[in-house]
């Protein structure tokens, strides 16, 4: 019997979305025809300016320890696209912590915010890592199911229900993953306020900000006034809109002594963020080619939501699904698929593997297995046959279901 690991992991699990990612990789590897729409990462290559300027700076010999909190360049190309995204808002870029990916940004905020005995208020469906990562810091996560009416979104009215003496923080994503609902100005407006009453911590993920199908930039918690901000985490990065997953860059925009702390802390794990990778997303936040390239590719995503969306509608009319706004999710109910024995996530992500060759994320993995995710961040012709493969799944349960009833 091995010795028994710390208390610090006891609820610890691997990332649902990262193991079905690696095993659709291991499976093509092998030969098989698997179509992975599991893994929520863009099918398009880094814009050429951005790899470029990684490039140069390993050519320039950038490739000594950064400054821990981010290379000035790279803060200030942030701080500028916020601002622009939200009216011209001033941000400091002091204000700014730079790190390997979005998804430390929130391991170092919910570390230096949360812990034993606070709980921390998260809209179900939530993306994976959110309840591990409060977890880690020994808080409880609690999950505020979303309101299927409404794009699974939560109300004031929801959280409030939820919360409770000892609640000190709620994490928000909009565009959400999974289900790509996008809260209006209106919505955040209330929760923020609801928040600040209550002296609760926003934390808001705003990696998929850019790609919204609205008008411009999806609604941000920097829309609103100063005072609504004063107990706030903003949270963005480069992996999703700018197509760069593998470079690994994130960044928190917070209070200064959020900041001090997330950067004490980053000090002692990381010492910041791959220094090549900075130049190349310092470019990306800034360059014009790449404005016009993350444009291209938030059209490409919008046509593919248009035609899932369509073909869902005409081909399997019975089946509930949340119409996205924004991200590059898609999330179906498959419970009423057969009612006589409910098909839960689990069990049709795993036929769909087996018979079909498609990988998708149960629900299970965002905290509501009637559902299931399919990421369409695919190439048009791997949309075009996952869908296939996914719809034929779905008509033959449920013409499974008609035999039995017809019995
Ligand atoms: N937040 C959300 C909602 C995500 O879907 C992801 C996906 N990886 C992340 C954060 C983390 O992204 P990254 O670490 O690549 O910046
Ligand atoms: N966020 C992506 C997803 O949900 C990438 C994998 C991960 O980091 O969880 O699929």
């Amino acid at each position: 019997m091995p010795d028994p690991l710390s208390i610090n992991i006891q609820h610890l699990r691997a990332s649902e979305t990262v193991a079905i990612s690696n095993e659709a990789k291991r499976r093509k590897a092998a030969g098989e025809d698997v179509l992975d729409l599991g893994v929520g990462e863009p099918d398009f290559d880094t814009p050429a300016p951005a790899a470029q300027a990684g490039i140069q700076a390993i050519q320039r010999g950038m490739t000594r320890y950064p400054p821990n909190v981010g290379i000035a360049d790279l803060r200030r190309g942030i701080a500028h696209q916020l601002s622009t995204m939200s009216g011209g808002r001033s941000i400091d870029p002091d204000q700014i912590v730079v790190s390997s990916g979005s998804k430390q940004s929130i391991f170092n905020a919910c570390f230096a915010l949360f812990g034993p005995k606070d709980r921390v208020l998260i809209p179900a469906p939530a993306w994976v890592s959110y309840p591990q990562i409060v977890h880690l810091t020994r808080a409880e996560p609690v999950l505020v199911p979303g309101d299927p009416e409404w794009g699974l979104k939560v109300s004031v009215k929801d959280l409030d229900r939820m919360s409770h003496k000892q609640t000190r923080g709620l994490i928000l994503c909009s565009p959400c993953n999974p289900t790509g609902s996008v809260y209006t100005h209106a919505e955040l407006k209330a929760i923020a306020e609801w928040a600040r009453k209550n002296e609760i911590w926003i934390l808001s993920d705003e990696i998929y900000r850019r790609i919204n199908f609205g008008p411009g930039p999806a609604p941000s918690l920097l829309d609103l006034p100063d005072e609504l901000l004063e107990r706030s985490v903003i949270i963005y990065g480069a992996s999703k809109a700018y197509a760069m997953t593998g470079w690994r860059i994130g960044a928190a925009f917070a209070p200064p002594h959020v900041t001090k702390a997330m950067a004490a802390l980053q000090s002692h794990t990381t010492t910041g963020a791959n220094h090549p990778a900075q130049w190349a997303a310092a470019t990306a936040f800034t360059d014009d080619r790449v404005d016009l390239e993350v444009t291209r590719m938030v059209a490409a995503f919008r046509r593919r939501r248009d035609y899932l969306v369509e073909r869902f509608r005409t081909e399997v009319p019975g089946i509930e699904f949340v119409e996205p706004h924004g991200a590059f999710y898609f999330f179906f109910r498959v419970d009423g698929i057969r009612e006589s024995d409910p098909v839960t996530g689990q069990s049709f992500c795993e036929q769909l593997m087996k018979q079909e060759g498609v990988a998708l994320v149960p629900g299970g993995a965002f905290a509501d297995d009637r559902w299931v995710r399919l990421s369409y961040a695919v190439s048009d012709a791997d949309l075009e046959r996952g869908l296939d493969r996914t719809l034929r799944m779905i008509r033959r349960l449920a013409s499974a279901r008609a035999a039995q009833v017809g019995a």
